[in-house]
């Protein structure tokens, strides 16, 4: 698909376009990404559920953006192209800030294997004998750096947050990203999901922090079904863990590229995808 726009940029998962008068037109796509490399098969539907549910969460989050004198960068999800109707968001454009900014108040994961190397996750500190999925006693910030193309993201301390931005707008990042997890996993806990952990990245617009990118999606986040949650081993979920685990199950060695996925995965993975979008936002998926 090409729109007749100026790409500006094309990720693993979505295409960035120059909308003119300082917007952007982002569009996502049904392509799936895990451990780094995009997979050959993609998931039906799935763009559309990552912008619908992105909307959704601006929407919810905004009191909390507010209160902290910050914004986010959606202007529209309706004024967009024909051709990418229902996938795409007109967003103003943001100068990004070179980190993630990831909240976790469930130990998964990667937070999982640097926990059990060390007792913590880079410089913060957690209790002793926490498992795969154990709630944390408090949200945490773990932020990691925004890795160019083809690189990995790297967990990072603080300090390196501090060094990137500087202090006071690295307390701004921490203290945003922890209130908008806690807000974001109170609704989600609501409608019966638990928001493990998730990823938010922000930009500046000239007068202050503003919420960028996709916000709470199955793609940013780990979404587990709060009833089947139960510490000490890999949850059941609605995001892509159920991918990654049959690509470790397929003997695949994350080097080479990655197999096609099966029809019943594919399907699978659309479903979970579907569901996470409409036990949180109580509407139907059509
Ligand atoms: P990949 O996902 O392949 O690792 P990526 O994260 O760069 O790379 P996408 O997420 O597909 O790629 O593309 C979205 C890009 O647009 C990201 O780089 C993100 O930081 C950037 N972005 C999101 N919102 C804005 C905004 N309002 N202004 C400017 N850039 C933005
Ligand atoms: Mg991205």
């Amino acid at each position: 698909m090409t729109l007749a726009l100026p790409l500006v940029a094309r990720g693993k998962v979505r295409e960035v376009y120059d909308a003119g008068e300082g917007r952007l037109l982002l569009v996502a796509s049904d392509r799936i990404s895990a451990y780094d490399h995009v997979l050959p098969t993609p998931i039906p539907d799935k763009g559309r559920v990552l912008t619908q549910l992105s909307v959704w969460w601006f929407d919810q989050l905004a009191p909390v953006l507010a209160e902290h004198g910050a914004t986010h960068h959606l202007v529209s999800a309706t004024d967009v192209p024909d051709e990418v109707a229902g996938r795409a968001m007109l967003v103003r454009r943001l100068e990004m800030l070179p980190v993630e900014c990831v909240a976790r108040g469930y130990l998964s994961g990667s937070g999982t294997v640097e926990y059990q190397r060390t007792g913590s996750i880079r410089d913060v500190p957690l209790p002793a004998g926490l498992v795969e999925g154990s709630q944390l006693p408090e949200p945490v910030f773990t932020p990691s750096t925004k890795a160019e193309q083809g690189e990995h993201d790297e967990a990072i301390d603080f300090a390196a947050v501090v060094a990137a931005v500087g202090a006071e707008r690295a307390e701004d990042l921490r203290e945003l990203t922890l209130a908008l997890y806690r807000r974001g996993a109170e609704i989600a806990l609501d409608a019966g999901i638990v928001l493990a952990d998730t990823k938010f990245e922000f930009g500046t617009d000239g007068s202050g922090l503003a919420l960028g990118d996709e916000v709470l999606t199955p793609d940013s986040s780990r979404f587990w079904p709060a009833t089947l949650w139960s510490p000490g081993g890999v949850q059941p979920s609605y995001d892509k863990q159920y991918v990654r685990d049959w690509l470790t199950s397929s003997g695949w060695d994350r080097v080479s590229p990655p197999p096609e996925l099966p029809a019943d995965v594919v399907e699978a993975t659309r479903e979970r995808y579907v569901t996470a979008y409409e036990r949180l936002t109580g509407r139907s998926f059509t």
